[in-house]
């Protein structure tokens, strides 16, 4: 194992380095600074490409004796194989680079092609992406939906079986009584944002602090800086950043990026050492899992009504709004008909993005028939129509919104989806721990990072969500527990909902 811990260490080393110069570029460097950046990026990403992948290092992983290794050794040999070798190497290499290509074209292309609504200068990059996925998924090889070989990617453990059954919850249970919820009448709501004003970034940051403190961020380790989109990046357990964007005409948008990052950089600050130092299972485990933690306190604490008192009495003392707990509780859990995914309320989120996983789902069932990209912006709307009530006029509030597709993160929706269900599960079972509701009250949320910490957050990336659910729920993932938390949540707020 030496010459796997030597490459371990340069591993580290280098992936320190480039998150570093990206922290950087996404905070602090100016407009200027990015080309000798991406320059010097090219050689690191290079140099860490060769430190694993090369004749002498294969030879060496691959002739280790996995019996006289212990678990962690076996977890990083078996990572390492996975992560390095099998995904990559049944791809013809000058086929994977020209894909590359093709992503930073399509990148570039899809950006413009949202900003002047124009999918006709996207449609050409995305048919290329989907048919080389669909053909990498071939050499790849698969079992049962090759979809899911994509949504293992980014959700180890997760297929099409699963998805479906989720989602098929979520048409059933959820879209009815979403469509409820968003015909009735929200004056109320409106009364209370006219109580809202402008605030400084100066006093927002005093928010940002006050929220750091409550949540017990440990300050030596890490900090909070701004970006155009908010973040968390972090080099070790030591070191955990994370970002914020201020608006000064919507206050609530800097208090929940803000709660939101924190689940994400807790759960970093929280990984056991023993992975963080000299392993590569450092991190938190999937995107899913992840996001399970970021949503858990975005929503399940930051959203939940024991923890108005905390917020109504920040919002008065550092913005002097006059809120009370109720109302307060009503605008941070407003529903609304929107079509952007990512400002989606607790309720609607998941329906946006299982429409994204019908469409996916739908293009990479035959990999054999070909993508009609000029129906597909119809299609993306026919279903927002079916499901939320509201079809997109533009391609850019529409098909062209989200980034992933240009950079071919196909099947990484559902994750988001997955790990809010997650997080709903956690709290169940954390609640039979302990009283969770009066510990948000309390102000005691040193109490939930420990629950998160013990049964999951120390683990790092050395399980799956899987077995995390396992040691944290004592059960396999059980989506009822997302859709009742959500239907019990939101019909107490909106009422009988009669017609
Ligand atoms: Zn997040």
């Amino acid at each position: 194992m030496k010459k796997i811990y030597e490459a371990i260490k340069r591993e580290r080393a280098y992936k320190h380095a480039m998150s570093l110069l990206s922290w950087d570029l996404e905070t602090a460097a100016t407009k200027d600074s990015i080309e000798g950046i991406s320059e010097t990026m090219g050689v690191l990403a290079e140099l860490q490409y060769l430190n694993f992948i090369n004749d002498e290092f294969k030879k060496e992983l691959y002739s280790l004796d996995i019996d006289k290794l212990n678990e962690i050794e076996k977890k990083i040999v078996k990572v390492i194989k996975e992560e390095k070798f099998e995904k990559l190497s049944k791809i013809p290499v000058e086929e994977f680079s020209k894909f590359e290509a093709l992503i930073s074209k399509a990148s570039s292309a899809w950006e413009i092609a949202k900003k002047e609504n124009r999918y006709e200068l996207f449609k050409d990059y995305l048919k290329e992406i989907f048919e080389t996925t669909k053909k990498f998924i071939k050499y790849r090889g698969y079992k049962g939906h090759p979809y899911s070989v994509l949504l293992d990617d980014f959700e180890k453990g997760l297929d099409v079986e699963t998805c479906d059954k989720f989602f098929d919850e979520i048409r059933k249970e959820l879209v009815p009584f979403a469509l409820k919820v968003l015909k009735k009448n929200n004056s109320k709501i409106e009364k209370i944002k006219n109580k809202l004003k402008e605030i400084p970034v100066e006093k927002q940051k005093l928010m940002s602090n006050s929220l750091i403190k409550l949540v017990d961020f440990n300050r030596d380790r890490g900090y909070l800086a701004e970006s155009e989109h908010p973040f968390t990046t972090f080099f070790n357990n030591k070191d955990v950043r994370f970002t914020t964007h201020y608006y000064k005409d919507d206050i609530l948008s800097n208090i929940y990026s803000v709660i939101h990052e924190l689940g994400h950089a807790i759960y970093e600050q929280q990984v056991d050492d023993e992975f963080d130092k000299t392993t590569i299972l450092a991190g938190g485990s999937t995107m899913g899992m992840h996001e399970a933690q970021s949503r858990f306190y975005e929503n399940l604490i930051g959203k939940n009504k024991a923890f108005m008192k905390s917020l109504s009495k920040r919002i008065k003392e550092l913005y002097e709004i006059d809120l009370s707990e109720e109302e307060l509780y009503l605008l941070v859990n407003e529903v609304k008909r929107q079509f952007i995914r990512i400002e989606a309320d607790e309720l609607t989120y998941p329906i946006h993005v299982m429409i994204r996983y019908e469409i996916e789902k739908e293009i990479f069932e035959n990999l054999d028939t070909e993508v009609d990209v000029d129906k597909l912006p119809d299609k993306w709307n026919d279903l927002y129509e079916k499901y939320l009530g509201i079809r997109p006029n533009t391609y850019s509030l529409g098909i062209l919104q989200d980034s992933h597709w240009s950079g071919a993160a196909i099947g990484y929706f559902p994750a988001y989806a997955i790990g809010s269900a997650y997080a709903s599960q956690i709290y169940a079972a954390m609640n039979k721990n302990f009283d969770v509701e009066s510990a948000i009250r309390e102000e005691n949320i040193k109490e939930i990072n420990k629950f998160l910490k013990e049964k999951i957050h120390r683990y790092g990336f050395s399980k799956e969500p899987k077995e995390l659910l396992q040691l944290a729920c004592k059960e396999d993932f059980n989506p009822t527990y997302y859709i009742n938390y959500l239907k019990n949540k939101f019909l107490e707020i909106y009422g009988g909902l009669d017609e």
